[in-house]
């Protein structure tokens, strides 16, 4: 089990947002929570306060199932225990916060987005499960948050040399050169930096 927390980069300085442990299987999340609930509190840093505080659901990418999207945790101040009363979640992060979209959905469409293909033949030719205006508005974010992701980008991997053509284009492949073997560079992204990939 000391293996598996190690991959979730928990740091009690830092919000712990992310993990990657759901493909390892149920009876390992559990540990998880239990584990958890040991380690300190990443608002007060206190010990043995927190305590499972539900979770909320949301649409798989595809189908019309529901699955468990996040586990919040409180740190309890309730019957004179010395918690601070707040509260955090972790996150799969396969998925983007706030979207039903999976991080590999996203990923597919920058890919051909910043390749030159127009987005509404990338979004009819796919094999979307949110909407175009969905679509659009999640680019029009990657646009915005170019910044953002070389500034975390550039902590592991210089920046790609010579101009690319556009902003979008560069940022792509500095991402695909910082996580080159990874089959959703978006979810090795959000397990690094425990950050959304765009905000
Ligand atoms: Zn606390």
């Amino acid at each position: 089990m000391r293996s598996l927390i190690c991959h979730l980069r928990y740091d009690s300085r830092v919000r712990f947002k992310f993990t990657h442990l759901l493909p390892l299987g149920h009876h390992k999340l559990l540990s998880l929570i239990t584990e958890l609930r040991q380690r300190p509190c990443p608002h007060c840093q206190r010990s043995e306060t927190l305590i499972r505080h539900g979770y909320s659901t949301g649409y798989k990418a595809h189908g019309h199932q529901r699955e468990v999207r996040r586990f919040r945790f409180f740190c309890s101040n309730r019957h004179n225990r010395p918690g601070c009363g707040r509260t955090f979640s972790i996150l799969w992060s396969h998925l983007i916060a706030r979207s039903s979209m999976a991080a590999s959905q996203l990923l597919e469409l920058i890919s051909q987005v910043t390749q030159g293909v127009p987005l509404h033949r990338v979004w009819h030719q796919g094999d979307f499960t949110f909407s175009i205006t969905t679509a659009y508005r999640w680019f029009q974010r990657w646009q915005l948050h170019q910044a953002h992701l070389r500034s975390h980008l550039c902590q592991t991997h210089p920046p790609p040399r010579g101009d690319l053509g556009s902003a979008g284009a560069s940022t792509f492949l500095h991402l695909s050169q910082t996580y080159p073997n990874e089959c959703c560079r978006i979810t090795a992204f959000q397990n690094q930096h425990q950050q959304d990939f765009l905000p």
